[in-house]
């Protein structure tokens, strides 16, 4: 499965002790990319960056990653997004951020032949925080493209990752969560973020509108409680294999999209697909950091 990934990775400033800050690299979209790369998948990062020293790094790092760099444009004279994560004397983590021009958000104004390119494609994943990039006239043309690549048989994947500080209201995020909710293929949902955006509902609730929505396939995550997956014809639980007491939370949930992604690729069934994203996501939950040291086994019975 050729997959095309569209958001935003950032420069990550983490772990700061007298003042002296980890440099690294992260996004949810980027996360799921370098998981499903390390899972055996070919996937396609697709974004916008500057020409700067940050940029450059990242890009090498994604390489390195084995993840595709082919649709990264870039715009000189800009500057990446950033955030910092600070800990509190409590160690509650705090992120702020500086990404409000960075180049990811033009990518769609300014390279709008992209999405020409990813036509290719046999599927393509995108998030909430995706959407939350760019103007409702920019999403607008992404959700026709998208709308177009899934009448030509192509697979449209998306994770409901909600930010409420991304979006200037609330609903502004409902309209556009709305419009990919009938757009989306394949959804793979944070039960959480569902809860956030509408309200407290069940999961047998979520699936179904989902579903109803025009979805073919959805798997909602709910942290240790476990998954609930349905398609068009069956529905079913699956319970966390073994609940751990995670060191970060950090990309759980783009952990097990990654994993659950290569799963699919290889043509396992739902079910499988759902074990492969929870072995991957309890892996990573065990390691500080969006993405863990390459050594970790993310693979079920691969060590
Ligand atoms: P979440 O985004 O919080 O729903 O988490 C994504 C996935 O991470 C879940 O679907 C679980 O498979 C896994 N996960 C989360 N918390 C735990 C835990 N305490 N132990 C094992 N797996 C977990």
């Amino acid at each position: 499965m050729r997959l095309a990934i569209i958001g935003e990775c950032m420069v990550e400033l983490s772990n700061s002790e007298n003042d002296l800050y980890h440099l690294g690299f992260g996004g949810d979209t980027l996360n799921t990319a370098v998981y499903y790369s390390r899972c055996g998948g070919d996937a396609e990062y697709v974004t916008a960056l500057s020409d700067d020293i940050l940029s450059k790094k990242m890009l090498q790092q994604w390489q390195a990653e084995g993840v595709g760099t082919q649709h990264v444009k870039i715009m000189p004279n800009t500057v990446p997004g950033l955030y910092l994560i600070e800990n509190d004397d409590g160690g509650e983590r705090h992120f702020h951020y500086w990404r409000t021009h960075s180049p990811a958000r033009y990518l769609l104004d300014n390279f709008p032949r992209v999405l020409d390119e990813l036509n290719e494609y046999d599927a393509i994943f995108l998030s909430g925080i995706t959407l939350s990039l760019y103007s409702s006239d920019t999403r607008k043309m992404l959700c026709d493209f998208l709308q177009y690549f899934r009448g030509r048989g192509g697979l449209v994947i998306f994770d409901n990752n909600y930010r409420p500080r991304n979006w200037s209201s609330v609903s502004e995020a409902s309209a556009a969560f709305n419009e990919i909710m009938h757009i989306a293929d394949l959804a793979l949902l944070s039960m959480e973020d569902e809860i956030a955006l509408h309200g407290e509902h069940s999961m047998p609730n979520c699936l179904a509108r989902w579903l109803k929505s025009g979805a073919t396939e959805v798997v909602i995550k709910n942290g240790a409680e476990g998954v609930l997956a349905g398609n068009t014809t069956d529905s079913f639980k699956v319970a966390v294999p073994t609940v751990v007491k995670p060191v970060d939370t950090t990309a759980a949930g783009d952990s097990f999209n990654g994993a659950f992604l290569a799963s699919k690729a290889r043509g396992q069934s739902l079910a499988m697909c759902v074990r492969a994203g929870q072995y991957c996501a309890a892996q990573v939950i065990m390691h500080k950091g969006a993405i863990v040291p390459r050594d970790v086994n993310l693979i079920e019975g691969a060590a």
